[in-house]
C-alpha cells in the first residue's frame, strides 16, 4: 500500500474501485520517457527519481516502450527498498494488450520493475485489441494482485465512450493524455467528459518537453513576479485547481538534473492567482472547435 501523503501536499484523488479504497496522488509525480537510453549516467537517472520521491513526488511512471523496458529497470532500480513509498504506473502496448498477452507483457514489467504489483497499469495508446479482450486481462491481474488499478493513455472522448460501453469500463481510474499551456485541446470536450464521469486526467509532457512555451515572455513574465521559473509556471498551471476548488490533474514531468527535480517538487506548492491566469488564458487561448487529440 503506497504511504499516504502529508496532509499539506496538493493532491489528486483517485476514485475507489470495487478492490481498492480511493487513493490521493500528489499533483506533480514523476516521468520517466528517454531514461535508460544513456542519454544521462544511469546512476543521475535514478538518483533524480530517488530524491523527487524524497520531496514527495512519490507517482512514478514509466511503460514497457520506454527504452525498450530500460526505463522499468531505472525505475526499479531507485524503488529498491522503498517501493511502498511510491504509486508506481507502467503501460502496455496496444500489440501486447490481449487477453493473455497482456498477462504476460505485466509480468515482464514487474520482473524488470523488481516488484510483484503495480499500482496502476494502463493501455499505452488505443490499438486494434478489442478492449473486452484488454479489460479481462487487466481484471485477471487485479484478482491475481499484480496491478491495483487500470486505466488508458491517448483515449479521446470517442475512445472512452467504447471504453465506457464494455463491461468494466467504468472501472478505468486515470486517462493519461498530451496537455500543457501550449497544447488544451482536451479542453474542449475530452476534459469535461472526464470530468463529469470524476475520472483524473494525467497530463504527459506538461513542460511541453522543454518547448517554446518556457521562452515566452508572459510566461517569464509571471515566472519573474512569483520568483520562480518558467517550468514551475506550466506546472502550476497544468495542475491548476477547478473554479470549485479540486484538483483532477497530475502532471508527470521528466526531470534527471537535481535542479530541475526540485523545482518540479517546489512547483506543488505554487498557485497561480486569477490575474496570471488571465494572461496566461491571452497568450494561450483554449481551441474553440475540437482538435484531434494531440499526440507525441
Ligand atoms: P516533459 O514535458 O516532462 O519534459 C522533459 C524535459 O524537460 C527534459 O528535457 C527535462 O530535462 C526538462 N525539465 C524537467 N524539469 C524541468 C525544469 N524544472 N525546468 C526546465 N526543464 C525541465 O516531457 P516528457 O516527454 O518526458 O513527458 C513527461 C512524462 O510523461 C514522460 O517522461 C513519460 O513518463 C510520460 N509520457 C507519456 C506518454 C504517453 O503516450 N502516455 C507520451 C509522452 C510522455 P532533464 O531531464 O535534463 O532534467
Amino acid at each position: 500500500m503506497v504511504k499516504s501523503l502529508s496532509p499539506d501536499t496538493p493532491s489528486v484523488t483517485l476514485s475507489a474501485t470495487a478492490r481498492e479504497p480511493t487513493v490521493a496522488l500528489p499533483a506533480i509525480g514523476q516521468g520517466s520517457w528517454h531514461m535508460g537510453e544513456n542519454r544521462a549516467p544511469r546512476r543521475d537517472e535514478v538518483h533524480a527519481l530517488q530524491h523527487g520521491l524524497d520531496l514527495g513526488m512519490t507517482l512514478i511512471d514509466t511503460a514497457e516502450m520506454y527504452a525498450d523496458g530500460g526505463a522499468e529497470e531505472i525505475v526499479g532500480e531507485a524503488l529498491r527498498g522503498r517501493r511502498d513509498e511510491a504509486f508506481l504506473v507502467s503501460k502496455v502496448y496496444p500489440w501486447n494488450a490481449g487477453r493473455q498477452d497482456a498477462i504476460a507483457a505485466c509480468e515482464r514489467s514487474l520482473q524488470r520493475l523488481g516488484t510483484d504489483y503495480l499500482d496502476l497499469y494502463l493501455l499505452h495508446w488505443p490499438g486494434s485489441v478489442p478492449l473486452e479482450e484488454t479489460l479481462e486481462a487487466f481484471e485477471y491481474l487485479q484478482a491475481q494482485g499484480k496491478i491495483r488499478r487500470y486505466g488508458v493513455s491517448n483515449f479521446d472522448v470517442d475512445d472512452m465512450q467504447s471504453l465506457h460501453a464494455v463491461p468494466g469500463g467504468d472501472a478505468c481510474s486515470v486517462n493519461q493524455v498530451l496537455y500543457h499551456l501550449g497544447s488544451r485541446g482536451i479542453e474542449h470536450s475530452l476534459l469535461p467528459w472526464q470530468r463529469d464521469h470524476g475520472l483524473p486526467t494525467m497530463a504527459y509532457c506538461p513542460l511541453a518537453q522543454g518547448g517554446r512555451e518556457l521562452k515566452h515572455p508572459e510566461v517569464r513574465a509571471i515566472a519573474d513576479a512569483f520568483g520562480v521559473s518558467p517550468a514551475q509556471v506550466l506546472l502550476a498551471w497544468a495542475t491548476r485547481p477547478t473554479s470549485d476548488g479540486q484538483r483532477d490533474v497530475i502532471a508527470i514531468p521528466k526531470a534527471v538534473q537535481p535542479a530541475h527535480v526540485e523545482a518540479n517538487a517546489a512547483a506543488m506548492r505554487l498557485t497561480l492567482d486569477d490575474a496570471s491566469l488571465a494572461r496566461l488564458e491571452a497568450a494561450f487561448p483554449a481551441p474553440a472547435r475540437k482538435p484531434p487529440l494531440d499526440i507525441v
